[in-house]
């Protein structure tokens, strides 16, 4: 199995080193958790998952103590450390993990002690599902486009609008909805929580994409929560957003760099396997600079995820340059690595259901959710110039 030298750095304590270990047994103990995550219909097989890991305690890592967690507060290095793991076996089974963790994550970071109450301890036992609105038709990098609106209606707010790109739409019990405040001159930003059973919200289609992934678009039509749905401060919204994303973003470089472990673990099976020219694979020159450069671009992305991690949970408040630099390098170098694989596979590496094949569909999206490589890039230059960006997704 993939490299573990890593635990030995020193952004890590004897907890995560503890929480890998035990996580690679359970992995290794529920390997058919992971075969009908290929297999089930994506939305039974999500719910499966979800429960699975909430009875088997790893959703406790997505919520804080107070609410049925583990940790005072959220541990991005074993968030970051779980996502890594769930992916060397299944993009499903990781991204449900990570959703509990983003789609409460507004709420887990900035919501009231009644809205925690409320939502978090059935997220942390599997009990129920979150998600996290943001994106519209016209507004996916380019934030400041959103048209979803809220309008304050004596104690309610009523919302309209659009989202779209939802992960999690249609099988979710609580939506964190962005939108922006009608009744402002400046019409800045409002973060809600809306049930799913509310009779305002709706989900007219559902998307396919290349991996499975549970994914559609929401309708909000004079949706209408109470005023203490508000997640964060009244006209905060875009800075509960992207508080959120720097936690989330650094462990979708941490996903990345578990697709790329095991894409380099299948590719030195096969190169040590298989012969050519009378010789394996692995003696060949130009086979050896590929696994080089795999191995160094893995260790350049570790490096980056878990100084971003390092840094959060040792006080930092925003990482929005390092959990760019986390998550550009991470997934950008994750598809390369594992175009790499697929490619020292031969024929074999695009078999359907070969687990490179199935790799390379699942790292695609990485590049683009929460924040495209190029914005990413505009995120660290920004900062770089001794600018702050706001404003992009
Ligand atoms: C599988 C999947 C799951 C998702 N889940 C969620 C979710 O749970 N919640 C949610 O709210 N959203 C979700 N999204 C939406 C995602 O966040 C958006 O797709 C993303 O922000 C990009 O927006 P867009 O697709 O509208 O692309 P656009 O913003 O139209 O961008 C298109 C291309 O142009 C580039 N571009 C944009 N602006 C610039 C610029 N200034 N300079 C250079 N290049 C630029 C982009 O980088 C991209 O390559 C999901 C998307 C996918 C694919």
């Amino acid at each position: 199995m993939a490299d573990k030298s890593y635990l030995a750095w020193p952004f890590f304590d004897d907890s995560h080193r503890n929480l890998a270990d035990n996580l690679e047994a359970w992995c290794a103990a529920n390997e058919s958790l992971f075969l009908d995550s290929h297999r089930l219909p994506v939305d039974e097989a999500c719910r499966q998952i979800v429960h699975t890991l909430g009875s088997a305690g790893w959703l406790k890592y997505v919520v804080p103590k107070t609410y049925g967690g583990i940790h005072e507060r959220l541990d991005v290095r074993s968030l970051c450390l779980i996502r890594e793991s769930l992916a060397q076996h299944s993009g499903l089974v990781e991204f449900c993990f990570a959703l509990q963790g983003l789609g409460v994550g507004p709420i887990t970071l900035f919501g009231s002690d009644a809205l925690k109450q409320k939502i978090l301890p059935n997220i942390a036992a599997g009990k129920s599902i979150g998600a996290f609105a943001i994106s519209e038709k016209e507004a996916g990098s380019d934030l400041n486009a959103m048209t979803t609106s809220a309008r304050r209606v004596g104690d309610q707010y009523l919302i309209d609008g659009e989202k779209t790109w939802i992960s999690n739409a249609g099988i979710a019990d609580h939506y964190v909805v962005f939108c922006r405040m009608a009744d402002e001159k400046e019409r800045r930003f409002i973060s809600l929580a809306v049930d799913a059973g509310n009779p305002g919200l709706s989900i007219p289609e559902r998307i396919e994409v290349m991996a499975p992934h549970p994914l559609g678009t929401i309708r909000l039509r004079d949706c209408a929560v109470t005023a203490d749905s508000v997640v964060g401060e009244v006209s905060k919204g875009m800075s509960v957003a992207l508080g959120t994303l720097d936690i989330f973003r650094t462990t979708v470089g941490a996903a990345a760099l578990g697709f790329s472990r095991r894409a380099l673990d299948e590719a030195l099976a096969h190169s040590t396997e298989r012969t050519a020219f009378g010789q394996p694979l692995s003696a060949l020159q130009i086979t050896q600079a590929k696994i080089a450069d795999m191995a160094t671009a893995i260790d350049a992305s570790a490096l980056l995820v878990y100084r971003a991690a390092w840094l959060r949970d040792t006080g930092a408040q925003r990482i929005n340059r390092e959990a760019g630099m986390a998550k550009l390098h991470a997934t950008e170098s994750a598809q390369w690595i594992v175009d790499n694989a697929v490619q020292l596979l031969g024929a074999k590496g695009v078999v359907a259901g070969a687990t490179v094949e199935r790799l390379y569909r699942e790292v695609r999206a990485l590049r683009i959710y929460e924040g495209a490589s190029e914005i990413q890039k505009l995120i660290i230059a920004g900062q770089v110039l001794s600018g702050t960006k706001q404003g992009h997704n």
